[in-house]
């Protein structure tokens, strides 16, 4: 297979349209083609809805050629110390750092969030890179002497070659959530990122690469459902991180799972705030309207219905006029897609339809600032919401709020709890017994009081339950190391008491 030229730091320094290589495999430390010929995909800069790479989608040939390179590197990488494992990560983390502007540039022209959006996510993924350099000090298994003469250990060890298969929004991070846990604990990696943001992760294969990680450790292999099956069959994979929509999300758990695998997948959300009246209307304002509009709506964790407990009309006022002062194109990215713009503009006609009320209208964007072509769609606020409507329920995945009314918290935390994801769930307040009372009843693994994004920042791992999460445990911090290793437990006895039997 004839190896290609590796791709360059990427250009832009401003939001301009500029293009990148195409995006191909990177399979034992060289780049290079799907095997037999396959379909060309075009990555589309949604900003202006132009073309700015291809990627050639590859099939199960590939990933077979990937597992084959990586279980190589498997083998020699699994014996380097730990320590030296992690100070790939160390240098890893220092060439993001430095290259923290392109890397952020790429992050925002492939996936279109706006730059400071997209430098966030850098960041968050540095301190995803920073927890793996941490892992020498906490990875240390526990020993205890079990009966006279008899030691029990416990070691973390590595699985050989593993799996993460990533979505759209978040093209830098999502890996990161993954990668560092998986390196440290000695493992081979195969990515398979989104075929619609494919590019952030081939830089974050050279920087690898110069920080020191041997060929065949980190491996892409582009591509989109064909890949996806092949790493959940393939029986040389031995582990499958996945992250992406509840229904992908779940297909890939049985799947992966039939084979024996150890998967963990988390899925999409619908994320529940609650407002009740004693809530300080200007924090909460300011941070609800972060939470729907970041990032275009496009995060799992953004808010996406919002319980309106008795009269709250003041910090409904305060909503509306804070997002309405958003400019789309300048404080707000395009979504990722003309069908999920379709799709979003869909959901918001369709709860028109039903009797609710737009009080705030993104389907027809201001084009001074929102480039022609671009796939655009503004902060939109559904009030009146009943709950039989799809916005009610349904992921909308963009930047819209719904808004329902009920009297008492019990009935917003009743509807909090009919919904099968299970991601996020916030609650305004500045009573310390409502928010207790929030806390300790609704059915969802990241809660926030006062924080519309309650993201657990490292070290405390990430995941949602229910729909939101398929598979045991968080995807980052501990949880991540445990679930990309396995614990050898040794029982030792040293002393030969020959007057006591084996047991004593
Ligand atoms: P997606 O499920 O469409 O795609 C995710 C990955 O799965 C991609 O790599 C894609 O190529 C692959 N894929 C798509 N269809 C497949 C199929 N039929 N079989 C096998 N693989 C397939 O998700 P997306 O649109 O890229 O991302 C948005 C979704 O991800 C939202 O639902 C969002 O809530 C969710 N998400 C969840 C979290 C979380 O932590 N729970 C984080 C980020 C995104």
């Amino acid at each position: 297979m004839t190896a290609l030229a590796s791709p360059p730091p990427f250009a832009a320094t401003d939001d301009s349209f500029t293009t990148y290589s195409t995006a191909r495999h990177f399979i034992g430390g060289s780049w290079c083609d799907p095997t037999s010929s396959r379909t060309v995909q075009e990555v589309l800069n949604p900003r202006f809805g132009k073309v700015i790479a291809e990627v050639r989608m590859g099939g199960s040939d590939d990933v077979d050629r990937a597992v084959h390179a990586a279980a190589a590197a498997a083998r020699a990488w699994s014996k380097w110390p730990i320590r030296d494992r992690a100070h790939v990560l160390y240098r890893l983390r220092e060439l993001m750092v430095q290259n923290i502007d392109e890397l952020s540039w790429l992050v925002s022209h492939e996936n279109g969030k706006i730059f400071s959006e997209a430098k966030a996510e850098v960041e968050k993924g540095i301190e995803c890179v920073e927890y793996g350099c941490s892992l020498p000090n906490l990875a240390a298994g526990n020993q205890l002497e079990v009966s006279r003469g008899v030691a029990c250990e416990v070691a973390y060890e590595s699985l050989g070659v593993v799996a993460g298969v990533t979505p759209f929004n978040f093209p830098m991070m999502v890996p990161l959530w993954m990668l560092p846990q998986a390196l440290v604990g000695g493992n081979a990696f195969i990515l398979k990122p989104s075929e619609r943001v494919p590019l952030s992760s081939m830089r974050l294969a050279e920087l690898l690469r110069h920080a020191g990680l041997p060929a065949g450790v980190f491996n892409i292999v582009q591509g989109g459902r064909e890949v996806v099956e092949a790493l959940c069959d393939h029986r040389g994979i031995k582990a499958v991180g996945f992250v992406g929509s509840t229904k992908v999300a779940k297909a890939v758990y049985a799947r992966a799972s039939a084979q024996g695998t150890r998967a963990l997948c988390l899925g999409g959300a619908k994320n529940h705030l609650i407002v009740v009246p004693d809530a300080d209307p200007e924090l909460t304002a300011e941070n609800i309207v972060a939470s729907f509009t970041g990032c275009a709506g496009q995060r799992c964790m953004a808010a996406s219905v919002l319980l309106a407990v008795g009269n709250v009309e003041h910090i409904l006022d305060a909503v509306r006029a804070r997002a309405a002062t958003i400019k789309t194109g300048k404080d707000l990215g395009p979504v990722t897609t003309q069908a999920a713009r379709d799709r979003i503009a869909g959901y918001i006609d369709g709860a028109q339809r039903m009797g609710a009320t737009i009080t705030l209208d993104g389907r027809k964007p201001d084009p001074s600032t929102a480039v022609p072509g671009g796939y655009w769609i503004g902060p939109t606020i559904i009030d009146r919401v009943t709950r039989e409507m799809p916005v009610a329920n349904e992921e909308i995945f963009g930047p819209v709020l719904s808004i329902l009314r009920v009297a008492t918290l019990e009935q917003a935390i009743e509807i909090e709890n009919s919904s099968p994801y299970g991601n996020a769930s916030s609650i305004y307040t500045s009573s310390g017994d409502v928010a207790r009372r929030v806390m300790a009843g609704v059915d969802a693994g990241m809660c926030g009081v006062n924080i519309g994004v309650p993201v657990p920042r490292e070290p405390f791992g990430f995941g949602g339950w229910n729909d939101s999460c398929f598979g045991h445990g968080n995807i980052t911090g501990w949880d991540g190391y445990r679930f990309w290793t396995r614990q050898r437990k040794i029982t030792s006895k040293w002393a030969l008491q020959r007057d006591q039997n084996w047991m004593s």
